[in-house]
């Protein structure tokens, strides 16, 4: 079988040359095992972490070891009660067309899930993450003013759009033309910056004319720097991510700002709170997905999937997602050879 391992630790951008294609031999499933055979593959920002050894809320990927990452699969022989030969299951076979598992932490989709790639996006991780994050500590109230970046991403477009579920003014930030005007004219947000532009900062104040209440940090670095000056008193804000940073090497060159940045969190009262989505929020996952199953079979939640055919694809396909290649979820769809 096919598999992706780390074959070296990027320092900064990860290339093609840290991530190998290799051939194993395809694993049996024992007693109280089974054998899946993964039909999606998942990438998302966090895989970046495991490359690195760097202290971490997980354990790094070992050189040599096959990637981690959520996938769909389907059964292919089975001696576990409960699964049975082609159910579709959401599983965590990594960066490889086979894998035994004995069951453990893998959930039976049944055998004709309507859109089984959905488990990765909307309807699994990063749909959880988005409505965790906001509800449980941005807690947004009806009329606030709500600022999401990487607004067409799975997490971003579905805070979004529950924040104007919720009846907020949501303005997102992406990077290009094509991605604010579709956050806009199909997510439904108020407004959308191009982080890109040189005068985003001034854009965003214009777009913010209330101040800021919920700031859903997925970014980082000048998304950030112009969000601060804009926060509200009492204004709060989930620490999701900061993939702007995720291939830094070191500290941006410049004057210190952490006694600044205290000063207007300590001013303005602001709350600022990290989350690891199943470390904090775990006990709220089937909230969650009664939730978002209402939601969108209402036609209430739209959800963008970028699929790319093939495993030896994975590694591009992830260097560029931490660019901001990708438009919607990106997800590999496997393909055994
Ligand atoms: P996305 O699919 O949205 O991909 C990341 C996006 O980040 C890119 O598409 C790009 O969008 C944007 N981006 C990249 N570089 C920059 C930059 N320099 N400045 C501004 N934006 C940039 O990712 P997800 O929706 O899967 O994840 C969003 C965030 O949530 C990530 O930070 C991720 O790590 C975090 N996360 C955290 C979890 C937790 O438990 N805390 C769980 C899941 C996700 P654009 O082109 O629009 O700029």
């Amino acid at each position: 079988q096919r598999q992706i391992v780390l074959a070296e630790r990027p320092n900064g951008e990860p290339t093609e040359k840290h991530l190998r294609l290799i051939e194993a031999e395809r694993p049996l499933a024992g007693a109280h095992q089974m054998l899946l055979r993964t039909e999606f593959l998942s990438l998302d920002p966090y895989m970046r972490g495991r490359m690195s050894d760097a202290p971490s809320y997980a354990a790094p990927v070992e050189v040599g070891a096959v990637m981690v990452g959520g996938t769909v699969a389907r059964v292919v022989t089975s001696q576990i009660k409960g699964f049975a030969p082609g159910d579709w299951v959401l599983s965590f076979n990594g960066w490889q067309e086979y894998a035994v598992s004995d069951g453990q932490g893998v959930t039976n989709l049944g055998q004709s899930p309507v859109h089984p790639s959905w488990a990765l996006g909307i309807l699994g991780m990063p749909g959880f993450t988005a409505w965790a994050g906001l509800t449980q500590i941005g807690a947004p109230k009806a009329g606030e003013t709500i600022v999401v970046a990487a607004a067409t991403g799975p997490v971003g477009a579905t805070v979004g759009q529950i924040g104007k579920l919720l009846g907020c003014r949501v303005v997102g930030v992406a990077g290009g033309a094509e991605k604010c005007a579709y956050a806009v004219s199909e997510l439904g947000f108020d407004h959308c910056i191009d982080h890109k532009a040189p005068d985003f900062a001034h854009q965003l104040n214009a777009a913010c004319q209330d101040g800021i209440d919920v700031y859903f940090e997925n970014v980082g670095g000048k998304v950030l720097d112009a969000v601060i000056p804009l926060l509200n008193p009492n204004a709060r804000m989930p620490v999701c991510g900061l993939v702007s940073q995720y291939n830094a090497t070191a500290l941006p060159f410049g004057p210190d700002r952490m006694n600044w940045l205290m000063g207007q969190i300590l001013r303005k009262k602001i709350k600022v709170q990290g989350f690891i989505i199943f470390d904090d929020f775990g006990h709220l996952y089937a909230e969650f997905a009664k939730a978002m199953n209402a939601w969108i079979e209402a036609g209430k939640i739209k959800y963008r999937e970028e699929i790319i055919d093939g495993l030896e694809n994975a590694p591009a396909a992830f260097i560029g997602l931490l660019k901001g290649e990708n438009f919607g979820k990106r997800v590999i769809r496997v393909g055994q050879n």
